[in-house]
């Protein structure tokens, strides 16, 4: 992608209407731009990041035999009706038509997917069974002001399962709480899974997936010796306690972000909607339910709170909107057009900034957009022989001379 045909344009200083260090990069280095609160469009760099993490939860989600579909935003009122939800759900977004009917935004999908699923399910042996999405979701929230961490439109994976019995649940839950790990070390962030009561659903245990970050909204109480970990919220212990578990380790508490959580339905939404199977035996079995969630945009924000310094974001490589950025200064640009083609030809994702700009522009713009390598081409690279380039990570200081091919080889291995 060349810079100079890009819309988009960095900002000198950080919007003063944002309060987050996520939504004050992101906007500042043209990652998204706010419409309103808790409502961001997402341009080419923040489109590009979203869409990794989004291929990354696919990937895992798809790996446990999870089933892509896209359901719709717009939902008729009567299916939140017949759960209870349209009256109960305080985030719930209602929309009147003109025709006099009501409708609702999704706020999560239990009432699209359950009647969806029974339709197409006859018998038991169709069981077990777990769709999912990736979706906008609408809610009214209240306290729209941590930027991507709490939006009223956010991006999230919700996967739905469907058992026949509790052990065949269990078994499946297992199996996504690991995948949830895998997702988020493989962007680069390190998740504490608490337990914690089942919200409104139902009294059942639930599991949160917490990252540290300062800018979260949720307490935790973690034991820094083994994976013990609670939400402040609901727990009996407190810091400096010994943990219950390990019995050696002495709680600490942090505040973090839920990246992600999995709960217990039961057979509330299989039961509001009558979907049941019969077993062998020809008996009614009302299936129990799963139901899975990862914030996608919630986790772009939280990487940028994790991931970044005085002069802007430190993408990890697995999310970064490109894997190069390359700088060409002024009277090098023909030479720098041959690397670019040889980069994007060796299958490499690259951002040139090819600008009629300043060094010091340029410079600064890359260590604001943070892409994990920054390549310059300059008269200076060029007297030491055609086809060598500077080499810099932007998490580092070290400045190499290497080769266009050292470059594929070392981006390509
Ligand atoms: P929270 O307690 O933070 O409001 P939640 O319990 O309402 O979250 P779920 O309904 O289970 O969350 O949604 C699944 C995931 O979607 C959450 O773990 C979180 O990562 C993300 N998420 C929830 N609400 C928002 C929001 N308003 N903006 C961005 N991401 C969100
Ligand atoms: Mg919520």
């Amino acid at each position: 992608m060349r810079y100079s045909k890009l819309f988009i344009r960095t900002r000198k200083s950080s919007p003063t209407d944002e309060q987050t260090v996520n939504a004050q990069l992101l906007v500042k280095a043209g990652f998204v731009n706010k419409l309103m609160a808790g409502v961001y469009s997402y341009l080419p760099f923040g489109l590009r990041v979203l869409n990794k993490i989004e291929q990354i939860v696919r990937g895992e989600m798809d790996a446990i035999g999870g089933q892509e579909v896209l359901l719709p935003a717009l939902q008729p009122a009567t299916n939140w009706q017949q759960t209870g939800g349209w009256d109960s759900i305080e985030v719930l977004f209602k929309i009147k038509s003109r025709t006099g009917k009501d409708y609702a935004l999704g706020q999560s999908h239990e009432e699209v997917i359950t009647p969806l699923v029974k339709s197409y399910v006859e018998s038991y042996r169709d069981l077990p069974l777990a769709v999912y999405q990736i979706q906008n979701k609408y809610r009214d929230e209240l306290r729209a002001k941590s930027g991507l961490l709490r939006g009223r439109e956010f991006d999230m994976k919700d996967m739905y399962s469907f058992h026949l019995t509790q052990a065949d649940f269990l078994e499946f839950y297992e199996l996504v709480k690991k995948a949830y790990l895998k997702i988020y070390s493989r962007c680069g962030l390190e998740a504490k899974v608490t337990e914690a009561s089942g919200g409104g659903f139902s009294n059942k245990i639930s599991y949160e997936f917490m990252v540290l970050t300062n800018a979260g909204e949720d307490n935790i109480i973690y034991c820094p010796d083994c994976n013990w970990c609670i939400n402040t919220e609901i727990a009996k212990v407190k810091a400096g306690d010994n943990c219950p578990k390990c019995q050696s380790g002495k709680l600490k508490t942090a505040r973090a972000a839920e990246a992600g959580n999995v709960f217990d339905l039961g057979q509330k939404y299989t039961k509001d909607f009558d979907f049941y199977v019969l077993d062998k035996n020809g008996k009614k079995i009302y299936p129990i339910m799963g139901c899975y969630g990862v914030g996608i945009s919630r986790m772009m924000a939280t990487i940028v709170e994790k991931f970044h310094d005085d002069q802007g974001i430190i993408w990890p490589a697995s999310v970064a909107p490109f894997q190069v950025h390359l700088v060409s200064l002024s009277g090098s640009e023909k030479q720098a057009e041959v690397v670019y083609k040889a980069l994007v030809k060796a299958g490499l994702e690259v951002l040139w900034d090819d600008r009629d700009e300043s060094a010091g522009t340029k410079f600064a713009d890359a260590d604001l957009i943070g892409v994990p390598v920054r390549l310059v081409v300059s008269n200076k690279t060029l007297r030491r022989g055609s086809g060598q380039v500077e080499w810099k990570l932007r998490s580092g200081n070290k400045v190499e001379l290497i080769s266009e091919k050292e470059v594929i080889s070392r981006l390509t291995a």
